[in-house]
């Protein structure tokens, strides 16, 4: 068994097979071109609508949607899929 499941094979693929549906960013609603480089903050990345520190499914593709990795990042750890991009400070 590995010991980060991210880098095994049945979610490589899980992640390629989500990639190759062309869907568009579940944030935004923009493009997500395929080409572009991992590093880029407009590449894919898959998310999981339920978090895994929430019991979601690492590897069942009902729980993976397409997001740009800067839209992944925005949302973070929140739960809730249309948490606002900017966090609302009370002082
Ligand atoms: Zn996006």
């Amino acid at each position: 068994m590995p010991s980060n499941p991210r880098n095994g094979r049945p979610y490589r693929r899980l992640v390629a097979a989500q990639k190759a549906r062309g869907l568009p960013c579940a944030r935004c609603g923009g493009y997500i071109n395929p080409a572009l480089d991992p590093r880029s903050p407009w590449s894919f990345t898959l998310d999981h609508i339920v978090p895994l520190s929430r019991g979601g499914s690492l590897l069942d593709p009902v729980n993976a949607r397409s997001m740009h990795r800067r839209c992944n990042s925005a949302r973070g750890n929140r739960t809730g899929a249309t948490a606002p991009l900017r966090s609302s400070r009370r002082w």
